[in-house]
């Protein structure tokens, strides 16, 4: 087979049902097979996805999660039911317009060389300032802090050679942030420009919160620095404070004890004791992390599958 295309859905009844058509009549000269990874929706989205199966079971095929596990856990199990020479993931929602996946496909036709292809919301005109300069201000400070490099603008939106699929399949993490798995295994990626849709129906699942919670995560999952920045602010501190504590001590012995200074001493106290709470923090993000990963519990919990002969979960 020639294309896999992962689809993960929460809440989309609205859209799957387009989606369907839109992809059927975009590959209907290719061999193709459709995963559509129902994540929980609370909506009727799994109806309309049998309803879709049944009246395409040659190409159609359904996971369907036991809850939400997050789009990341819904990618891993629409890559992990994948076998086509090519997969490419997008959204159910129509912002990423299936149109582009035949270009994707060519470029991976026309040049061996080339195992990814990578779509790029460049231009960004569907967002507002203070959005642009938020997710530009992340990927600059990922960039900084992250030994992988994450490129501005690069969304899930992605088609990979089998190789790739198995590379990123080999990262068994429980808690994924695809964006950052997606560069570390490396390959050559070509990144193209696209322009993002509306939503066709329904709203988005991200919003301030969760977005400055799916950038935490990417920065701990990616990156072990803010560990050390709380040990080298620490050092830092514990100097000024030693030469400080020299510094009052000569001073009580020649000229005596000084009962001001009040404002000082209460200023470093507060300051020392955020420093410490601040590290306590960072440690705390990592061990919970490693707490999580070590229950080694599964990615996601599949309830039934349509369209699948096998039972690899
Ligand atoms: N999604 C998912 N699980 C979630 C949240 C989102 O599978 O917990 C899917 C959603 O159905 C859509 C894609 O991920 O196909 C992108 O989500 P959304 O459109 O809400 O995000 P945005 O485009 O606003 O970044
Ligand atoms: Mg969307």
């Amino acid at each position: 087979m020639k294309l896999n295309v992962v689809i993960p859905c929460y809440n989309e009844e609205g859209n799957v049902a387009l989606m369907h058509k839109v992809l059927s009549d975009t590959l209907k000269d290719i061999k193709y097979e459709l995963i559509f990874v129902n994540d929980g929706s609370k909506d009727k989205t799994f109806e309309m996805l049998k309803d879709i199966y049944d009246n395409d079971k040659k190409h159609v095929r359904v996971i369907n999660f036991s809850r939400n596990f997050g789009k990341d856990a819904a990618i891993y199990a629409g890559l992990a039911h994948s076998n086509a020479k090519y997969t490419v993931v997008v959204d159910a929602d129509l912002q990423q317009n299936p149109k582009y996946l035949l270009e994707m496909m060519r470029v991976l036709d026309e040049d061996e060389a080339i195992d990814v292809v990578a779509m790029v919301n460049e231009t960004r005109k569907k967002e507002s300032g203070l959005a642009k300069f938020l997710k530009n201000g992340f990927y600059s400070f990922i960039n900084i802090l992250s030994d992988t490099k994450f490129h501005k603008g690069a969304s899930d939106f992605r088609m990979f050679r089998k190789e790739v699929v198995e590379a990123i399949l080999s990262l068994g993490e429980n808690n994924r942030f695809s964006k950052g798995i997606f560069s570390w295994v490396g390959f050559n990626t070509k990144y193209l420009a696209y322009e993002v849709e509306d939503r066709h129906s329904g709203k988005s699942n991200f919003n301030i919160k969760s977005s400055f919670k799916y950038a935490w995560n990417g920065i701990i999952n990616f990156s072990v620095k803010p560990l050390k920045v709380a040990t080298v602010l620490g050092v830092i501190f514990s100097l000024f404070a030693f030469i400080y504590l020299l510094v009052v001590l000569i001073k009580t012995l020649i000229v005596g004890g000084d009962v001001p200074g009040y404002p000082s001493l209460i200023c470093v106290v507060l300051l020392l004791g955020g420093l410490n709470l601040m590290a306590v923090g960072i440690l705390g993000e990592y061990i919970s992390k490693m707490y999580l990963e070590i229950k080694k519990r599964p990615i996601y919990v599949a309830r039934n599958k349509l369209g699948f002969d096998d039972d690899v979960l």
